[in-house]
């Protein structure tokens, strides 16, 4: 192959131009990345090696820094996985990170009122970091099982060039060319000694590899001897400490430092949200180092991809990444290390959800994660209100599996709106502390958003009786408020929104009996008439007892699925049974007295059956949901407009 030329993905091309005219102050940030890139790339030939032997490199892993201050270059090299050059092109040439979308969409918004360079902070971008420091860069790489290696070129331009090249082991070692040092410009000399052993400290203390450093010093005639000194000196002394960070007790490790390994293993740019530490103790051993970001990835519901799971160390070695075994799928968003004492080195990951171990080690973090979030509920409601906008929906999935204990955990994390203060969130146990003396349900809603449930005619009566009920508008609710709905302080949920509510209190009881007998006798054959005329959309008509202002509205049984559900089962090609709403009418609104005055004079006036169908429509409309042929009801409207003028 001789040198082809390449041109960067557009997305790269831009993120290119923002890193050469960065004005980010943290510049030094990129040693970080590349460093993250050696280590990763050491990780991942340790996972091949262990069924690939012979991939493995024949010297001890490292993470080499070598810096010539008067060639003013850096280098950083690695003897781990390497890459194909095909690998090169893609992950050199592209943007195929995760989050790399929504950094670019924030980008191309930030460009425009000019605040750009913050966002480097905030995503951190890798590889291309090193663009802030160097005019020019090359990488030299070897794929671990392949005999040829490639060299990379490029100086941040529209594009880089690639050709043959040789290396003599696998790794890669990627060769800044740097731009002047610029203290005022935050650029330091990347090529000092000093500088270097700061950054390394400040960044990558915990890197499982050592990181040495070589400064290249030009010979002096007559002190020789001295220079090839102070070479020794620096080369053998790794700059960081390699302490795995979750050994150390926790009051010896900063917050800076624990946060600096959150973003090292999990990849994100901010702070945690949450760390959690703790040592499992008895049968079985292990010291966990767990976090919750501050953020949902943006593939969070896509629950192949967003399932990272938390890496596995075993006496602290390192054995694999992205362990989904350690955490149920409604916890897919911590991120974190697993150090075990005992687990089988030899483990497949397929055995791994056998082994018993990881069971126990994984019903430990679970308890863990969830007992530290309850803690956040009770001490920084802010942190918590944070967690449950980003993760609420999420940890609601854990209310679907078959786990009680857990369940009660969850339902003591959980939040939701309610009518008791429109404004706010509350808890389960303080709706609890609120109901009336001689309630014995805890009263919810389920719907496709939360405006359309705080006006939902289906709350009128609650309202007026001052019972309070909770709005649940995540598509996960739905799913575990109807089809297995718990008990929480052992109060059954149960729905506004279905089945026959009856909010008479106990003294009225009997005369309110006597009224519904009466409206039975004097409205039973309109009902009849409209049920008729609803016969394709209506499964019943029948007297409401939750309206007080609304002429109608549509509820379901018990058992029926919600809209929400059928259009989910739907689009998912599935079989939708028969699943007609009942519409309630309430026959204290003036619009139904009248309907009632027409029938008695004309039971066959047509505006009886017209006037249904308006009837359901707006009701449909009111709960927030879709009319199944909107030109008709439009037209239908217009005539009685017409009427009407
Ligand atoms: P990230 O590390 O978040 O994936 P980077 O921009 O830092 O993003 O790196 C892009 C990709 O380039 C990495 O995912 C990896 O596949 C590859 N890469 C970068 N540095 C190295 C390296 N030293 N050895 C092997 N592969 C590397
Ligand atoms: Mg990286």
């Amino acid at each position: 192959m001789s040198v082809e030329q390449h041109e960067f993905q557009a997305e790269v091309k831009q993120l290119l131009d923002l890193m050469i005219h960065s004005l980010y102050s943290n510049k030094e940030v990129f040693l970080r990345e590349l460093i993250s890139n050696a280590s990763d790339a050491i990780d991942k030939v340790r996972f091949e090696g262990v069924t690939k032997p012979e991939l493995l490199p024949s010297g001890e892993f490292a993470i080499q820094l070598t810096a010539d201050p008067e060639a003013r270059t850096l280098s950083v090299a690695d003897n781990g996985v390497g890459m194909s050059h095909d690998e090169v092109v893609t992950n050199l040439g592209t943007l195929a990170k995760s989050g790399s979308g929504d950094f670019i969409a924030k980008l191309k918004e930030a460009g425009k009122q000019g605040d750009a360079p913050e966002l480097i902070g905030q995503f951190g971008v890798g590889f291309y970091a090193a663009f802030m420091v160097a005019d020019q860069i090359s990488v030299l790489t070897r794929r671990a099982g392949e005999p040829d290696a490639v060299l990379w070129k490029s100086d941040g331009g529209g594009g880089y060039s690639l050709e043959d090249a040789e290396r003599s082991e696998a790794g890669t070692t990627v060769t800044l060319h740097l731009k002047p040092s610029d203290e005022e410009d935050g650029l330091g000399d990347f090529t000092d000694e000093w500088v270097l052993r700061q950054t390394v400290k400040k960044y990558s203390d915990f890197v499982a590899y050592p990181i040495r450093l070589e400064v290249i010093r030009p010979p002096q005639a007559d002190d020789a001897e001295d220079a090839e000194e102070a070479k020794e000196d620096t080369s053998n002394e790794p700059l960081n400490s390699m302490k795995a960070i979750w050994t150390r007790p926790e009051s010896e490790v900063e917050d800076a430092e624990y946060n600096e390994f959150y973003k090292h293993i999990s990849h994100d740019h901010q702070e945690p949200l949450l760390r959690v530490a703790s040592k499992m103790e008895g049968n079985f051993e292990a010291r966990s180092l767990l976090y919750v970001p501050s953020k949902a990835p943006f593939d969070l519901y896509h629950r192949e991809m967003a399932h990272k799971g938390i890496q596995l160390y075993v006496r602290r070695v390192f054995i694999m990444d992205e362990c989904k075994d350690l955490v149920p799928d409604y916890l897919r968003f911590v991120r974190g290390v697993v150090d075990a004492e005992d687990v089988t080195l030899n483990v497949s990951r397929e055995m791994l959800q056998q082994d018993r171990q990881i069971q126990a080690i994984r019903k430990y973090l679970v308890k863990k994660v969830l007992d530290s979030l309850k803690t956040l509920k009770k001490n920084d409601e802010e942190k918590y209100l944070s967690f449950w906008a980003e993760f609420g929906p999420v940890l609601k999935e854990g209310l679907l599996v078959w786990d009680e204990k857990n369940k009660d955990r969850i339902l003591d994390l959980v939040l939701a709106r309610s009518t008791h203060d429109e404004s706010k969130l509350t808890s389960l146990a303080d709706y609890v502390e609120r109901m009336n003396d001689d309630q014995e349900d805890i009263y919810y809603m389920v719907g496709g958003s939360y405006d359309a449930l705080v006006n939902s005619p289906h709350l009128e009566a609650f309202k007026e009786k001052g019972i309070e009920v909770l709005l649940f508008a995540d598509p996960v609710d739905d799913v575990w408020l109807q089809q297995m709905p718990p008990q929480f302080k052992e109060k059954s949920f149960k729905s506004a929104g279905r089945g026959e509510v009856d909010l008479s209190t106990s003294e009225g009881d009997e005369s309110e009996e006597k009224d519904d007998a009466k409206d039975q006798e004097q409205f039973g054959d309109l009902v009849s008439a409209l049920a008729k005329a609803l016969e394709a959309s209506a499964k019943e008509v029948r007297l409401s007892k939750r309206l007080t202002s609304s002429p109608a509205c549509l509820v379901l049984d018990e058992g029926q699925l919600s809209p929400q559900l059928e259009a989910m089962l739907r689009q998912a090609g599935q079989d939708v049974p028969d699943n007609k709403p009942i519409m309630e009418i309430n026959v204290e609104h003036p619009l139904l007295v009248k309907l009632q005055e027409i029938f008695e004079t004309d039971a066959s006036d047509a505006r009886v059956a017209s006037y249904a169908e308006l009837l359901f429509a707006q009701a449909q409309l009111a709960e927030g949901g879709q009319l199944a042929d909107p030109a008709a009801f439009s037209r239908k409207l217009a005539d009685v407009m017409l009427d009407a003028l």
